[in-house]
This record gives structure tokens, C-alpha cells and sequence, in this order.
């Protein structure tokens, strides 16, 4: 029997001799414990729409009530936009609200052109194809990609829909950013394998740091592989016109597969792959996902205006920037541990996951609401506070933050090395 004061949710994935009533009746059992424990922190319910603030009723945390919001990835605030909002509607109005079938059999509409072909520009590239989600962009485009004779050689911190979508190839990983250790694997490599494909994603959704895209481009081009990055957490924050770590790093054309999500900078929903026009038509048609799923809804057409509204209103950028460095010096100031950040997602690393589970906790009691991650997200000893900040959030309500982190801080004792074993 699963012991629930250290178990996690990955022990429920698959329990011997249990049949699937079984399994969910005992997670249901592992649910309520962990409620009358007030650690069941996830799928709280907001009422009111995605922002810097939000409205939440979490039993036992003082009723219906204001939070500061540092859970979501509507990083320059666009989904109040009005004209984003607008074009949505507009979207709707001409189109209805549905694509009716998938893209191959009648379910490719001229707004879904459009989009394709303003993703594609937006990085100065050739050639995009939309997908559903961010996740099935990655995950549906790389099953169609690569099979068994392939090798996915993937950063081990990479998200989880790229693992899936190598459950079809031959898999390596390497320690995150670690460059000896990608580059042993490309050595080891060399043509026992049709494609070789290193993976990784620009900004890292746990750490908020950057990958070296410049040396891994090298390294890929020495041995002969190919590169594909998912920046979905880099596009509309970093580089000068907000292309991302791809663009930062001055490698818009090099980058051979780029992939990304409409729901965080974008503020809306559905993802794409922007790749050479025979790769994207080889998508159109052997990915399985275009071929028995329908995509985006006419809603989308606020993605076409939200991608303008990057090049328009860089402002959003820029207090988000002003936002990133005034809540991380105030946290290095007082010796928390953020690791090295360089986003707009701010980890605060507490390691022990009961202080981190006490500390999710003190912060919704001060009207913060901000995710704790701890394994199998992270591995045990890494767990954290996550934070992820928005263009749209006043001074104010960053320093309720830091004065909920400091007060924490003293109260845990963190920022004191030892915390972190
Ligand atoms: N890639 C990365 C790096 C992500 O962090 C996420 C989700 N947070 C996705 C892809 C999936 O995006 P979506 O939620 O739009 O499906």
C-alpha cells in the first residue's frame, strides 16, 4: 500500500493488481487525505478571468477573496486586451464558433491560413502549421517525425509532451544543459541513425532558465544533426522584437524546427511548428493529429491581432522586464534562492518539499497565489515555489510578495544554505 504522507501523484500512474475503478477509488482516497492535510493546491477554481489578480474560494483560507496571481503564462497581459478580446469576437462572428471537421477533410478554413502564415513571418520563417495545443504541437508533430531507426537526443528538463512524442524513436537524454554530455551523445551517435534530432526547449518551464542555443547550434551542425526548440516560454519576452531565445541568440534562420504555444504570450490557446515548407506539408498530411483531429475555432483570429500587438505595444515587454528585475532583486536581497532564472518564470527553490508545502501555504494565506512544484515535476530535493509574472502587474502587488516572502523566509528559516539539502 502507497504510504500517502510521502507519496506523489506519480504513484497512482500504475498500481499493481488494481484494476482501473479500483485505482481511481483509491486516488480518490489519496485526494481527500491530501485535502484534510489543506495541501491540495492544484485545480483551485478562479472566478474571475486570467490576470494579475484573481478571485478564489479555497475552504479553510477565509471565503470568496482577491489573490495576487503569479500562476499564469499570459506573460504581457494579453487575454483583457480589448482588441484582442475584439478580434476574437470578430473571428466568431464571420466564422461561427467551430472548424466543424479536421483540417484534411473540410476543416481548413482561411483563418487558419492566415494564422499559419503570420506565425511563419512573425519568426521570418518560410512555413508553419497550427496544432490544437502547444502540447500536441510538440507531441503530435514528433511522432509523425521520428520512428525507431531515428535518435531524440532531448535535455532531460525538456516538457513532457515532448516525451511523448518520441515514444515511437530511439530516446537519449542529457543533464540539462549540460554540453559534454549532448556532445558524448552525438560522438556515440554518429550514423548508427537515420535523423538525429536534438531537443530542447529555450526557456526551461521549472527554472526559468535558458538553454545555450548557440553552442548546442554548433554542436548540432558538427555531428550532423538536426535542431528543433520549443520556446514557448521565451516567445514575446526575450529578444529585441520579442521573437524570443531563438532571435536573442541571432539564430531565427539556423534553428531547423521551432515550436510554441498561442496560450501564454499569446493569450489564447493551440500551438504551432514552423519548419521548412516540405517538412510542414509532411505534417499537413501524415501527422495524425491533422488528419482525425479538428483545430482552432474561429477564436483564434485574437492570436493574428495578439501577434501584432507584440510589435505594437513592445511597452508590455518592457514592464515586464521592469517587473522580472525589480521582484528578483528583491528576493536575491533578501539570500532566497532563485537559481539562474534569466525569464519571466521565478523559481523559489526551498528543496525540502514539507517547508515548500508550508510555505505554498503561508502564501495563500497572505493573498498569494502562486504554484508549488515538487515531484515528479521536479526531483524531491528540488522543490519549489513557482512564479511566474505578467506585464500587467503593478509595484504593489510585487511587494506584497516580497513581503510575504520575507516574512516566510524568516519564519521557515530559509535563504540559510542548509535549507537546500
Ligand atoms: N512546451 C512547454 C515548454 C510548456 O511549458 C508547455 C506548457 N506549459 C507546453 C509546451 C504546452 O503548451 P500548452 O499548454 O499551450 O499546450
Amino acid at each position: 500500500m502507497i504510504n500517502f504522507t510521502t507519496a506523489s501523484f506519480k504513484d497512482f500512474e500504475n498500481i499493481p493488481g488494481m484494476d482501473v475503478n479500483q485505482r481511481a477509488a483509491y486516488f480518490a482516497e489519496y485526494l481527500t487525505y491530501l485535502k484534510g492535510e489543506s495541501r491540495l493546491n492544484y485545480r483551485l477554481e478562479s472566478h474571475t478571468g486570467c490576470g494579475p489578480e484573481v478571485e478564489l474560494d479555497i475552504p479553510g483560507y477565509g471565503g470568496r477573496r482577491q489573490y495576487v496571481s503569479l500562476v499564469s503564462n499570459d506573460y504581457l497581459g494579453l487575454t483583457q486586451h480589448p482588441e484582442v478580446k475584439r478580434a476574437a469576437l470578430e473571428g466568431i462572428q464571420q466564422f461561427g464558433t467551430g472548424a466543424g471537421a479536421s483540417p484534411a477533410i473540410g476543416g481548413q478554413y482561411s483563418f487558419h491560413e492566415l494564422l499559419e502564415t503570420k506565425i511563419a513571418r512573425f519568426f521570418k520563417r518560410e512555413d508553419a502549421i497550427i496544432y490544437t495545443t502547444g502540447y500536441t504541437a510538440n507531441s503530435a508533430s514528433l511522432l509523425c517525425l521520428l520512428k525507431k531507426e531515428d535518435l531524440a537526443i532531448l535535455d532531460m528538463a525538456v516538457h513532457a509532451s515532448v516525451y511523448e512524442g518520441c515514444s515511437g524513436t530511439t530516446v537519449k537524454s542529457f543533464l540539462h544543459n549540460n554540453l559534454e554530455a549532448l556532445e558524448r551523445i552525438l560522438k556515440d551517435a554518429k550514423s548508427k541513425y537515420r535523423t538525429k534530432m536534438v531537443i530542447v526547449d529555450g526557456v526551461y518551464s521549472q527554472d526559468g532558465d535558458l538553454a545555450p542555443l548557440r553552442d548546442i547550434i554548433s554542436l548540432c551542425r558538427n555531428y550532423g544533426a538536426y535542431l528543433l526548440v520549443d520556446d514557448a516560454h521565451g516567445t514575446g519576452i526575450l529578444g529585441e522584437s520579442g521573437r524570443g531565445l531563438i532571435e536573442q541568440c541571432g539564430l531565427l534562420q539556423e534553428v531547423d524546427i521551432i515550436t510554441g504555444t498561442f496560450s501564454k504570450s499569446f493569450a489564447h490557446i493551440g500551438g504551432y511548428v514552423i519548419a521548412s515548407r516540405d517538412v510542414v506539408n509532411l505534417l499537413k498530411y501524415q501527422s495524425r493529429q491533422h488528419l482525425f483531429s479538428a483545430t482552432l475555432s474561429p477564436a483564434c483570429m485574437s492570436v493574428v491581432k495578439a501577434i501584432d500587438l507584440i510589435d505594437e505595444e513592445p511597452a508590455r515587454r518592457i514592464k515586464l522586464w521592469e517587473n522580472i528585475h525589480y521582484l528578483t532583486s528583491g528576493l536575491k536581497a533578501m539570500g532566497l534562492n532563485i537559481g539562474n532564472t534569466a525569464s519571466a518564470i521565478i523559481p523559489l527553490k526551498i528543496g525540502v518539499p514539507e517547508l515548500n508545502a508550508r510555505a505554498s501555504q503561508m502564501l495563500l494565506r497572505a493573498g498569494i497565489y502562486a504554484n508549488p512544484i515538487m515531484y515528479p515535476a521536479v526531483s524531491r530535493k528540488d522543490a519549489r515555489i513557482r512564479m511566474s509574472l505578467m506585464a500587467t502587474h503593478s509595484l504593489a502587488q510585487l511587494d506584497m510578495v516580497l513581503n510575504a516572502c520575507e516574512d516566510i523566509a524568516r519564519k521557515l528559516n530559509l535563504g540559510k544554505e542548509d535549507t537546500y539539502v
